[in-house]
Formats: C-alpha cells, sequence, structure tokens
C-alpha cells in the first residue's frame, strides 16, 4: 500500500482490487488535523489515520471529488488510481458498501447471562484518614459519620461472596483496598486476602483474585511487605507534587513541624520499590497543580513510581457539597500540561494515564461505547456499613446506590438503566459533529452522574466538568493521532 507520496504503508493489509471499486464509496465524513502544513486525514466513524508530510489537502479534495460521483466504480480508474485506491482503504476513508452491520453484541464488559466477565470490588476498610486533603471527596455527612465507620469483617466477607457469585466462573475479580486510608485497618486487609485465598478461590476454582491499595502510603505496616509479595498486590499513590506543593495540598492530620506526608509516602515508596513491588503513581489536578505538571511527573518519575496517571478533581463530595471553582483546574491549563508532559517522552505512552487509556482505542476495529464500567456494575463500592455504590466517585450519592448487603439486591437492575441513560448523553452540544466522537465516547462520564439531579450545580460547575472532560479527550486523541500517524508514516514495517 501506498501514501500520497508513493511509501510504502502496512497500516492495515485490507486491500481490494480494482476491479471490485463499484463495492466501495467514500467514508459518510472525513476528518483532517493540520499542523504547520502537515495533515492527518481520517474516517471518525472508524479511525485508521493516515499522515501527509505534504498533499494531504489534495487527497481529501480527491476524496471529496469521489463522493460527489457517488459510487466508485471501474472508470473512476483514471480518477483514483488503484494504488490510492488501495491505500484509501486500508485506512478506512473508502469504505465496502455493505449490507447494513447488525447491531453489536455485548462488549467483552458487559454481564452475559447475569454473570460479569470482570469486576473491581472496592473495600472501604474505614471512612477514617490520617491525612486532610485539600480536596477529600469524604462528606462530613455520609463519609465521617459518628462513630467513624470501620469495616468488620463480617461485612467484608460478605461483600466478596456476593460480587463472587455475581461473576462467571473463568471470570476475574481484582480486590482494592481503599477508604478513607485503608491501611488504618490493616489487619482487615489481611483477613480479606486469607478469606480469598483459603475459602472464595476453592469455592470458585475457574476465578482469579488479584489485590491492590488505593492508599497514602504515609503507613507501613511491619509485615506489608511479606504479604504484598507473596500475593503480588500492587499499590497506587496520590503524589500531586514536589514536597512543597504535595504537604500544601494533602497535609497530614497531625503533622508537627516535622510531619511531611510527602516524605513518608516517598520512602514508603522507595521501601516497595527496592522490594521489587510495582507502585503506580498519580496526580490530582486541582488549580495548586495544573500548572506544573510536568514537575509533578517528573517527581513520580523520581520516585520510582511505574507509571503516572493525572486526574482532573472532581467537582461534587458524598454530601453532593460543589467543590470551590477555585480548586478546580483551569481545563486550558491541564490541557497544556497533558500535552508538555506527553512530548517530554518521560514515561512510555503505556504508563503514562489518560494518554494509555485513549492509546487502546486507537485500532481500527474500535467501536465507540461508553468507555465505564460503572453503570454495569463492575467497579461496587462496598462502604463499612454494606452499601454499595456504583463508583468510588460516587459513594453516598443515594441514586447511584447499587445495592445492600443486608438486602442481597446487588444490582439493582433500574439504576444501572438509569446510570447508562445518562452516561449516553452528549456530553456537550458540539459531541454529534466532533470528529473525535467515535474514539471520545463523551469521556469519563463521572461528571455527568455527579451533575445530573444535583441541585447546587451551578452553571460554572457544570460547564467546568464538561470542559474539563472535552478538554481531556481533545488534547490526548490530538497528540496520540499525530504520533501515531508520524510513526507508520516513517516505519512502515513497525506500524504493521
Ligand atoms: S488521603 Fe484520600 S481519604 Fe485521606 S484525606 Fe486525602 S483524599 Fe481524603
Ligand atoms: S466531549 Fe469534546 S471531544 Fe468528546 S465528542 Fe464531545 S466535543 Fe468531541
Amino acid at each position: 500500500m501506498t501514501d500520497g507520496r508513493g511509501n510504502v504503508s502496512h497500516w492495515n493489509t485490507a486491500r481490494a482490487s480494482s476491479e471490485t471499486m463499484d463495492h466501495f464509496r467514500v467514508a459518510d465524513a472525513l476528518a483532517a488535523l493540520e499542523r504547520a502544513g502537515e495533515h492527518i486525514l481520517f474516517n471518525p466513524g472508524q479511525v485508521n489515520p493516515v499522515f501527509f508530510p505534504r498533499g494531504g489537502e489534495e487527497a481529501l479534495a480527491l476524496l471529496r471529488t469521489l463522493r460527489e460521483m457517488g459510487r466508485l466504480t471501474r472508470n473512476l480508474g483514471d480518477i483514483c488510481p488503484p494504488h490510492l485506491f488501495d491505500f484509501f482503504l486500508a485506512h478506512s476513508l473508502i469504505v465496502p458498501i455493505a449490507p447494513p452491520t447488525p447491531a453489536p453484541g455485548p462488549c467483552h464488559c458487559q454481564s452475559a447471562g447475569g454473570l460479569a466477565s470482570a469486576r473491581s470490588l472496592y473495600l472501604l476498610l474505614t471512612h477514617a484518614c490520617n491525612q486532610a486533603c485539600l480536596y477529600c471527596l469524604d462528606g462530613q455527612s455520609t463519609y465521617h459519620e459518628a462513630p467513624t465507620l470501620v469495616m468488620s469483617a463480617a461485612v467484608a466477607r460478605d461483600a466478596l461472596r456476593t460480587i463472587a457469585e455475581s461473576i462467571a466462573v473463568n471470570g476475574r475479580m481484582e480486590v482494592v483496598f481503599f477508604g478513607g486510608e485503608p491501611l488504618l485497618n490493616w489487619p482487615l486487609a489481611k483477613e480479606v486476602i486469607r478469606y480469598c485465598e483459603e475459602e472464595l478461590k476453592p469455592a470458585h476454582p475457574g476465578q482469579t483474585f488479584t489485590y491492590h491499595f488505593t492508599t497514602n502510603l504515609t503507613l507501613f505496616p511491619d509485615d506489608l511487605i511479606a504479604l504484598a509479595r507473596r500475593h503480588a498486590i500492587t499499590f497506587l499513590v496520590d503524589i500531586d507534587g514536589p514536597a512543597d506543593l504535595h504537604d500544601r495540598i494533602r497535609p497530614l492530620k497531625s503533622s508537627g513541624r516535622h510531619g511531611s506526608s510527602f516524605r513518608k509516602s516517598a520512602d514508603h515508596i522507595a521501601r516497595l520499590r527496592d522490594a521489587g513491588l510495582e507502585v503506580g503513581l498519580r496526580a490530582t489536578v486541582t488549580s495548586h497543580n495544573h500548572h506544573r505538571l510536568l514537575e509533578v511527573t517528573q517527581t513520580h518519575k523520581a520516585l520510582g513510581g511505574t507509571g503516572s496517571a493525572f486526574v482532573p478533581l472532581n467537582a461534587v463530595d458524598s454530601d453532593e457539597w460543589i467543590m470551590p471553582l477555585e480548586l478546580c483546574p483551569d481545563p486550558a491549563l491541564y490541557a497544556q500540561g497533558l500535552r508538555q508532559v506527553y512530548r517530554e517522552r518521560i514515561w512510555p505512552v503505556s504508563a503514562l494515564f489518560p494518554f494509555s487509556e485513549y492509546l487502546s482505542r486507537l485500532r481500527p476495529d474500535y467501536r465507540s461505547g461508553v468507555a465505564c464500567g460503572a453503570p454495569l456494575g463492575n467497579t461496587p463500592v462496598v462502604t463499612a456499613d454494606g452499601r454499595i455504590f456504583s463508583c468510588i466517585y460516587l459513594v453516598g450519592i443515594e441514586r447511584f446506590t447499587l445495592g445492600d448487603l443486608t438486602r442481597n439486591d446487588f444490582p439493582r437492575p433500574s439504576v444501572m438503566a438509569e446510570m447508562q441513560e445518562i452516561a449516553g448523553r452528549p456530553t456537550r452540544p458540539e459531541c454529534a459533529d466532533c470528529d473525535f466522537r467515535q474514539l471520545c465516547g463523551g469521556g469519563c462520564p463521572v461528571g455527568k452522574f455527579i451533575i445530573a439531579g444535583n441541585p447546587q450545580a451551578t452553571p460554572a460547575i457544570r460547564r467546568y466538568t464538561q470542559d474539563v472532560v472535552c478538554a481531556t479527550s481533545k488534547t490526548v486523541l490530538t497528540e496520540l493521532l499525530w504520533e501515531q500517524a508520524k510513526v507508520a508514516w516513517s516505519n512502515p514495517s513497525e506500524a504493521s
């Protein structure tokens, strides 16, 4: 296959003979990105981009001419030489005229026969925490109920049993220890692992169990390394910047004069890494660090993280209180920071979130959908008192309760249906005409959930949730598309 300059491309091995041109047409929509005279063309409904260091405008004009002429026929060979036809076809700019495709079947994450192939169960081991982060989502009334909620072994076992029974015989269960600060209830974490290994696994021999901590890691139980090694426990720790920044945003509750949360977390990350354990690092992006994302990711690297993730502030806490707008990152600065981080090549793309997430969508057969497991009940969060919420960002919000262990009613179909409907709504009015709509899918729908039905959501905060999710999709996809198309153009054999 050749591009507009006669170079060989192996992006896609699909091929059509010029003899069969009458079975094809130009794609319904054609998207073009332009940067300093270079172009990328792609079909927004079936993305397989092609890079034109020059000549992209001509190719686009030719495709438009072909579309105006309708169905491609053999006598169009003069207008569209066979090698170019094949090239356009390989990149889905020309597509087969086929009978309407049947509606897609269930995706791999949807329940089959009522059972899911995989679920991540978040256990809130305790609602208490030893830090006082400026943006903590744990509201006073729904999280820090007095006395402070601590999960019992009976609730944890009930939760594990319930979720294991909702997963297919050969399915996967990821147990995520969450809080508050889950290491404040380390004895229960150990009991959970013992219960899974000694009782649940024999009862569900085809299922796979993995363990993960989302922790501030300012605590470090003596036997943490031994247990983590034995069960390949992975860790995710939030580091919001270098020490000065992190300590300001995520202070310890009783810090005294020398108590640096950064120092404690950093020392403990080093101990885990020295023991050969995986520690992913993430930053919550707020107005405090939105202009320092490069420094943040360099800090992640220096600390020995296995990856670096950026997640913009969620604007509503568990009491459904709206975060102050001054705390929210500026979407434009956040986008600029993401671009800078990506272009510095500090991490492979697979270790840099959200780029890693969007990269998995850049394949010709990718079909858009709601890229979120919450409406399918795949990320259940169990509170210390046994209520089951659909997502860690929706804990405390009653209308997103997926069940209650005491009622044995997980997952509630009406809540799942309502969440799917909300998640499927366009993020903003311009989504319908957006070239990225196929790959974006509206982005993470958590902003839609927290805003839907919240009377306190001001127009400004609604705009923030829309803008920040759109900024993520547009920035990440633009960077990835340019990179991918250029790599394919300059290393055709590697791109096959
Ligand atoms: S570490 Fe997590 S739970 Fe604790 S205060 Fe910070 S954001 Fe809240
Ligand atoms: S959220 Fe933004 S990037 Fe995504 S489809 Fe809508 S307009 Fe396009």
